[in-house]
């Protein structure tokens, strides 16, 4: 749903403007350093960035799905650890507040999540716990109007920076599935957290995932998200939900980005007296990833349009993350190919965006769990 096409167009345009004259230029800065320059972070929150997804009334641009896609088919057209480090404050950090948090936690958070000034990470996933995230093992005990948090969470995007962690524990112990774990809200200054040093990765300099370590950190029960145990699985799929949309639409933006500098080198490149782009086998390469980019943007519109519409898009988000995702490593291989040597080392930055869409095939639901929700939907509606 696009509430106001002029209002959306100018920002479209600020966005695409900021991406081309800010964000690409300094691509190989941040890929060297990995770090993103404070400058660029200050015009990131600036610009409302941080506040994309949250409600006007909190000081956010409120954005729906649908224009939320739009802006980031645009962001994507740049290294992915920009979005990255808006991403989970816009996304999985603050969505469980936005969806079921108590008016007085949204009261409290939303405005300094909108404005940049709280970088918010979403803490599921667990040492021992990742696709299984429903067995998550982190207790939360409660102990008057506290509750007593203690374990590890794994590869928590922006952990280092972050000032809120939207935080998944187990309150009942006798209930080992999903029912038992609720959502809290802990900032990043409660006793008893550790941050782990930023993990290595095989891509995305500049955006930093690390463990979070909790013992006997004493959390307020009026950060219980919704203020009441047990619903806190459900409120981490509803945000993993919007997130797999998301995610479709920066892997759009991205595979658009690398298919036009692939076409523009197969313009440019020249054996057998011609351009290479003349060559058929080329062309069929730059055909399927067009196709493949087009579809992968109709779906993620598609789905967008349902979420804003209100229907169940469970089956649709999976949908769009599994074949943009799947699809956004294909056009990075062919990019590869395009490119030949020279997609292979590090002058044309091929090889870098190669590896960074790898991660998009595994967070927020490897390809593999897509499957197995979509599937279970079907078979779930078949049933009826
Ligand atoms: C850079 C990065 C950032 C991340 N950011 C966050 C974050 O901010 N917050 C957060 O909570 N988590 C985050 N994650 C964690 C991410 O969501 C998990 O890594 C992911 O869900 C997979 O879990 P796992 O790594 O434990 O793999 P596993 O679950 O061990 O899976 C390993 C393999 O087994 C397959 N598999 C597992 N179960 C099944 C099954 N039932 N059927 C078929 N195949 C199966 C998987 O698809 C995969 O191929 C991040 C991870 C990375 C690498």
């Amino acid at each position: 749903m696009i509430r106001d096409p002029d209002t959306l167009t100018a920002f479209l345009d600020s966005v695409r403007r900021f991406v081309k004259e800010r964000l690409v230029p300094a691509e190989n800065t941040v890929a060297e350093t990995d770090e993103i320059p404070d400058d660029i972070v200050a015009d990131m929150k600036a610009m409302g960035l941080f506040g994309l997804t949250v409600p006007e009334s909190y000081g956010g641009l409120g954005l729906t799905m649908e224009e939320e896609a739009l802006v980031m088919f645009e962001m994507g057209r740049t290294s992915p650890a920009f979005r990255s480090l808006f991403g989970t404050t816009v996304g999985i950090g603050s969505q469980g507040i936005l969806i079921d948090g108590t008016p007085a936690q949204k009261d409290k958070y939303l405005p300094m999540l909108a404005s940049g000034e709280l970088i918010a990470s979403f803490a599921l996933t667990e040492p021992e716990a990742g696709s299984d995230a429903a067995s998550l093992r982190t207790t939360a005990r409660r102990e008057g109007d506290h509750y007593i948090v203690n374990g590890t969470k794994r590869f928590i995007t922006n952990a280092p920076l972050a000032g809120l962690f939207t935080l998944m524990a187990r309150t009942d112990p006798s209930n080992k599935g999903a029912g038992g774990v609720s959502a809290f809200i802990v900032e990043r200054g409660t006793p008893g957290i550790t941050i782990g040093k930023p993990d290595k990765k095989m891509g995305q300099r500049g955006a930093h995932t690390a463990d979070v370590i909790f013992e006997n950190c004493r959390v307020p029960a009026a950060n219980l998200i919704g203020g009441k145990e047990g619903m806190g699985f459900k409120t981490a799929m509803k945000v993993l939900e919007k997130g797999r949309i998301h995610i479709a639409a920066i892997c759009v933006g991205v595979a658009e980005r690398m298919l036009e500098d692939a076409l523009a080198y197969a313009m440019e490149r020249k054996q057998f007296g011609q351009p290479i782009a003349e060559f058929q086998l080329v062309q069929a390469m730059l055909a399927d990833s067009k196709m493949e980019v087009y579809a992968a943007r109709c779906m993620a519109i598609d789905a967008a349009r349902r979420r804003d519409n209100g229907e169940n898009v469970s089956t649709e988000a999976s949908c769009c993350k599994l074949f943009a995702s799947e699809m956004c490593g294909r056009v990075a291989d062919r990019a590869v190919q395009i490119f030949g040597g020279s997609g292979y080392v590090a002058d044309h930055g091929i090889e870098r965006f190669y590896r960074d869409v790898r991660l998009f095939r595994i967070y927020e639901g490897t390809s593999q769990i897509q499957q197995l929700v979509i599937a279970r939907n079907m078979i779930r509606e078949a049933d009826h």
